[in-house]
């Protein structure tokens, strides 16, 4: 990379995968692809050493004892009832807990409702939290990236549950988790994680159900491993689905999206175009009557003193991205209309010519264009007879009000007609009717903004911020 200084290169390559992005590096992505070595290809001699055996075993063997277990014992309701809420406590566990507590620091949580979702989180047997908060916070930064976990340029399935099942053939990229290795809870958590995942996945969810209404069978069924199944593709469709079903609402340079199914499907975590926006915000969906339950948890946690200082950025800055797609949107329908030519494009003919050219034409002058109005003359809804009298004539104040005040759609459709200007007869700054309606508010680049001339200010040295 020709840009980096050579001190700056030796640092860099020693320390490619530990290194913070740095403005000497023009693209930290592209740098660490091109100087570290991804891992060979797999291939069907490699495939048996390059499978992730514990992921496939967690992956295949809950879905069989469901699927087995679900066909040969009965379901009773209260069974049923306690496997949907034990999804909500686990989901949470990793909603609330793994992903905006511990991944994103988006509010304050007490020890008690710490321990209570570290054990919860558990029950979802998704990786121990700082695993699984370094490998989030990868997907964050380098978001579409071979750097990101979960890139879902890779296909839905892969960032579904393909990244999991074969060892990855690139590490994730750097991502700061110290603040997770100093955490209290997330430490316990690590050192007790096999008991903890065998009692909150398994025990508890069997136990209960036996105890209360005598299921244990159905509790170990459905409780524990059918509940379990749904809780893990619930996350994991957050990094699929998430990254493939519905618009983009606030920014469209990655893949995240927003979608109400998607919310459904995982605990409110579906308006992920806006998480990706503003990943530290406690919330994923803004509006109230939006699905997110995950919220709804945090905000009521915080009313009974469990949870405090969450974070929500200021809505100035969200409303802007929202804004800038709006923009864009009403850019592309601006774009796929057909307009008027304006007077660069348009032959400057002087009064006589036209006089003269108006014998063989039906050609009439509005507000210093001469429009050829043969195509009109029948469709005229005032009648031919009020066009046929001003041909060759000036009719600006007749179609402004003088004969009849015409309508907007009017105008922006005489427009359309324009095959001259007048020679010193278009005067565009002072007069409105020299531009059709449909043309007074427009989307524009910076770039085409007259007062663009900024960087241009900058390379005189000035502009500068002092
Ligand atoms: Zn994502
Ligand atoms: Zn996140």
């Amino acid at each position: 990379m020709s840009s980096i200084a050579p001190r700056q290169t030796r640092s860099v390559v020693a320390d490619a995968p530990k290194i913070l992005p740095d403005a000497g590096v023009e693209n930290y992505v592209s740098h660490v692809l091109k100087t570290t070595k991804p891992l060979p290809p797999v291939t069907f001699d490699t495939l048996l050493s390059e499978i992730n055996w514990i992921a496939v075993a967690v992956l295949t063997i809950p879905p069989a004892i469901s699927i087995f277990g679900a066909y040969t014992t009965k379901l009773r309701w209260e069974t049923g009832l306690f496997a949907v809420l034990y999804y909500f406590y686990t989901g949470l566990g990793i909603t609330a807990g793994y992903h905006r507590l511990w991944a994103h620091r988006s509010y304050n949580a007490s020890k008690f409702m710490q321990y209570f979702l570290a054990i919860a989180g558990a029950g979802a047997v998704q990786g121990p939290i700082k695993w699984w908060a370094r490998g989030h916070r990868a997907h964050h930064r380098y978001t579409d990236t071979e750097l990101d976990p979960y890139n879902a340029h890779e296909g839905f399935w892969y960032s579904h549950v393909g990244w999991m099942l074969l060892k990855p053939r690139r590490k994730p990229g750097s991502a700061d988790v110290s603040d997770l290795s100093k955490d209290e809870v997330v430490r316990w958590q690590h050192k007790n994680y096999l008991p903890l995942i065998i009692i909150a996945a398994v025990v508890v969810p069997s136990v209960i159900p036996w105890l209360l209404w005598g299921d244990l069978r159905g509790g170990y069924v459905y409780a524990a491993f059918v509940r379990l199944c749904f809780v893990q593709h619930s996350t994991f469709c957050v990094n699929s689905l998430a990254h493939w079903l519905g618009e983009a609402s606030f920014d469209d340079k990655h893949t995240p999206k927003d979608h109400v199914v998607t919310a459904l499907c995982t605990l409110g975590e579906g308006y992920h175009n806006f998480h990706h926006q503003f990943p530290m915000d406690y919330r994923n969906a803004i509006k109230w009557y939006q699905y997110d339950p995950t919220k709804w948890f945090i905000w009521v946690s915080q009313q009974l003193g469990l949870a405090s200082h969450l974070k929500v950025f200021p809505d100035n800055e969200v409303r802007k991205g929202q804004l800038t797609m709006q923009l864009k949107r009403l850019r592309e329908t601006q774009e796929s209309l057909v307009w008027p030519s304006d007077n660069n494009d348009l032959p400057v003919i002087s009064w006589d010519a036209f006089v003269e050219q108006s014998a063989t034409r039906p050609l009439i002058i509005i507000s210093g264009f001469i429009h050829d109005v043969a195509a009109f003359v029948e469709e005229h809804p005032g009648g031919a007879h009020w066009i046929v009298r001003y041909i060759g004539k000036d009719a600006t104040t007749a179609f402004f009000g003088g004969v009849y005040d015409h309508s907007n759609a009017a105008h922006n459709l005489l427009a359309m007609k324009r095959v001259g200007v007048l020679h010193g007869g278009v005067r565009l700054a002072v007069d409105d009717k020299a531009i059709p309606p449909a043309q007074r508010l427009k989307i524009a680049r910076y770039a085409e903004l007259s007062g663009s001339s900024a960087y241009s200010d900058q390379d005189e040295g000035e502009g500068l911020m002092g």
